[in-house]
């Protein structure tokens, strides 16, 4: 007799529930996604010991007829596609058919569903009882219109996946940060979020993603963040069409439809220490991505440190042919058809937002964030994409004349132990930080705030489901801007920093800070870094159209490297030829320079040179993490080098400046991209608002 045999059902679905549901967490993931491609409008998610006893999800979608619940639980059962065809254009969360029998697999499950009488069906409801993927009833019952699943005793037949599992209050954040991320993809959606008695999501339907935020995270997160809203329409970009006598001319040409991406993102001033914080949804699916959190710290490159990750939403939105969700059991990866353009897209689109903002940097919100990075939104170690955590190592920049603080890169461990501070739940609103923020300055520009809204509210929001045709459309509340949000829209005046450049120096603070006043306030600004986000972009510009200038030295200067920096040195000497350095080998260990860039000294250049060395030795040892390391390293290595001579050769702290002079500096900072930040993340100009100081002194 053979030794190969067919495996049971019961025991593939265990199998496959490996795959599928490792915590609670995943099991609310794949509830909370059938109810929305159900269509419901409201869901409610109850959990005990952190989901570990019990799971319960009410929904008031499409509901199932008796049938259908029978079928729901069988293998493969899905009513969201037929055939392989329709994989390649999938417009709902779920697909695969495996979630709800693999769940049943490990669990004792109870269903509860009903039809209501809509649509000619039969509204009887059905009550089922499943355990270990046995069904022990099936009962008629009179429920209303909807679902709700209770998953009792989690791996209850499965005591080695039990093991697993942490402590109730880790289990409980991760459900925590899965449902906040999904009713942040659905503002018109009601979420409630129940543990033991203590409400820890209440997210009545609103009109728009900032007050969903206003709803979850609280003022002084929103007042962080600025809109960003892009559109373009999807051009095949490189992909053959056929040609025309192979076109059908019956068929009409096909329009590959628009690119569209809105959210919100962080002021530079907010900086995170790990990128738990970036939530990247794909048509409406929450997934990780390497490929767009390398765009967006790409965008964010030279404004924040390369340590600290900024705070991001996004939405992305394309036809779904251009995305293939089927790569990952638990659909929290996707791959892109055009993933280049895709990436570029979002790059250009939150960088070109930032350059458009320019938010001016709040004195007093300074004092506590930048350039200290303050955890993430979510719990310390807490991501609601289990496993999925892409590592990707940002290529380290040199460290400013005083070096950064900022939390190693260990930050991004998974730590899941809640530390007091967030154990305790906290009706309504969640434990989220509050300290990190004060209430401050909000810049914004109207015009983007608005397109981001509509574009946010419009398009975006049309609800995917699995029951059509029966599917109601999702109903959004319009319901009027919560005085609060509107309150802090209406703080996102104008403080940004267009205005520099017309500023009026009034001298300088211990020969180092300028301090300028203007409509909006007082600001001091730091002229050391200010003159280096100068030079930077200076250089990087002129590199690309011409030879930067050079000086000859009058005696070339002779600096001793040990040989690792030799090797180094003959990998970016080209580079350093192209930026004004002549400088070449002298004996094994020694190089002689004989030209450097105009500003560039003495110590400085010598500081300057082996900065570059050190660091692009550094990069190349961690850069196996980064794909396209050829160009990678080519434009990291230019930013590397212009930032170092920036750094070396600009005005320093202590050093008196003529008016004129400070006039100078501050048109020219106004001249650049991104007047807020040094190439190494630093905060260039501070904000005392005319509003804060009219505070400060008690006349408002
Ligand atoms: P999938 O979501 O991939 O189709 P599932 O195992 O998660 O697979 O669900 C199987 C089917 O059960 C779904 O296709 C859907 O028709 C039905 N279903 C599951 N949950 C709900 C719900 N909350 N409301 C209505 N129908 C549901
Ligand atoms: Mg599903």
């Amino acid at each position: 007799m053979g030794r190969i045999r067919i495996l049971s059902d019961q025991v593939a679905n265990q199998i496959a529930a490996g795959e599928v549901v490792d915590r609670p967490a995943s099991v609310v993931k794949e509830l909370l996604e059938n109810s929305l491609d159900a269509g419901a409008n409201r869901i409610r998610v109850e959990v005990e010991a952190g989901g570990r006893k019990l799971i319960r999800i009410a929904d008031d979608g499409c509901g199932m007829n008796r049938d259908d619940a029978l079928l729901a639980f069988e293998r493969h059962a899905t009513s969201k596609l037929r055939t392989a065809n329709d994989l390649l254009s999938i417009a709902t969360l779920g697909f695969r058919g495996e979630a709800l029998p693999s769940i049943a697999s490990v669990a004792r499950v109870t269903l509860e569903t009903a039809t209501g009488a809509e649509d000619g069906q039969d509204p009887t409801g059905t009550r089922m009882e499943i355990a270990g993927g046995k069904i022990l009833h099936v009962d008629d019952a009179a429920l209303p219109r909807g679902t709700t699943i209770s998953v009792a005793d989690l791996f209850f037949n499965t005591p080695a996946r039990r093991k697993f599992l942490r402590a109730e209050s880790t289990e409980l954040a991760h459900v925590t940060a899965l449902v906040t991320h999904y009713a942040l993809a659905h503002p018109e959606k009601h979420f409630e979020l129940l543990s033991a008695s203590h409400t820890l999501v209440s997210a009545p339907p609103v009109s728009r993603t900032a007050e969903r935020i206003y709803q979850i995270f609280g003022k002084d997160t929103l007042e962080q963040l600025l809109p960003v809203a892009a559109e373009a329409p999807l051009a095949h970009a490189g992909l053959p069409e056929p040609p025309p006598w192979k076109r059908d001319p019956e068929e009409p040409v096909r329009d590959p439809g628009r690119l569209r991406v809105a959210g919100f993102y962080s002021k530079p001033e907010l900086q995170k220490l790990n990128r738990n914080s970036i939530y990247i949804f794909v048509n409406k699916r929450l997934i990780r991505d390497r490929l767009l959190l390398h765009a967006i710290t790409e965008a964010y490159r030279n404004v924040i440190p390369p340590t600290s990750f900024p705070v991001v939403l996004l939405f992305i939105e394309m036809p779904p042919e251009e995305v293939d969700v089927n790569v990952h059991p638990a659909k929290t990866e996707v791959r892109f058809r055009q993933g280049s353009l895709i990436h570029d897209f979002v790059r250009d689109g939150l960088r070109t937002a930032l350059i458009n903002a320019r938010p001016a940097a709040g004195f007093l919100a300074a004092l506590d964030s930048a350039p200290l990075a303050s955890p993430s939104l979510i719990p310390p170690g807490i991501s609601p994409l289990h496993g999925a955590a892409a590592d990707l190592k940002p290529s380290p920049e040199p460290p400013d004349s005083e070096p950064i603080t900022s939390e190693p890169a260990s930050a991004d461990a998974e730590r899941f132990e809640l530390t007091a501070r967030h154990s305790g739940p906290t009706p309504v609103r969640l434990p989220f930080e509050a300290s990190s923020f004060r209430p401050g300055t909000f810049a914004g520009t109207g015009a983007l705030a608005r397109t981001a809204a509509a574009l946010l509210q419009g398009e975006l929001l049309k609800p995917v489901g699995g029951c059509s045709p029966n599917q109601e459309e999702s109903e959004t509340s319009l319901s009027n801007p919560t005085s609060a949000t509107a309150q802090v829209e209406a703080e996102q005046a104008a403080e940004t920093l267009n205005h520099l450049g017309s500023l009026k120096a009034l001298g300088q603070l211990r020969d180092s800070f300028i301090l300028a006043t203007g409509e909006d306030g007082l600001w001091i600004i730091d002229q050391h870094v200010a003159h280096e986000r100068v030079l930077f972009e200076k250089i990087l510009h002129t590199r690309t159209v011409e030879q930067i200038q050079r000086q000859r030295l009058l005696m070339p200067l002779l600096v001793e490297l040990k040989p690792w920096q030799m090797v180094v040195f003959a990998q970016v000497a080209e580079e350093l030829e192209r930026n004004g350095f002549e400088v070449e080998p002298f004996g094994p260990q020694t190089l002689a320079v004989k030209a450097a860039p105009v500003g560039l000294e003495g110590k400085a250049l010598e500081r300057a040179l082996t900065e570059v060395i050190d660091q692009s030795g550094k990069d190349a040892a961690g850069n196996d993490a980064v794909e396209d390391a050829g160009n990678q390293d080519l434009s990291a290595l230019r930013r590397r080098v212009a930032a170092s001579i920036a750094c070396h050769s600009a005005i320093k702290v202590n050093t008196p400046l003529d008016p004129a002079r400070m006039e100078w500096l501050l048109l020219e900072l106004a001249k650049t991209e991104h007047p807020t930040n040094c190439p190494h993340g630093r905060p260039i100009a501070l904000l005392y608002s005319w509003k804060e100081i009219q505070r400060a002194f008690h006349r408002i």
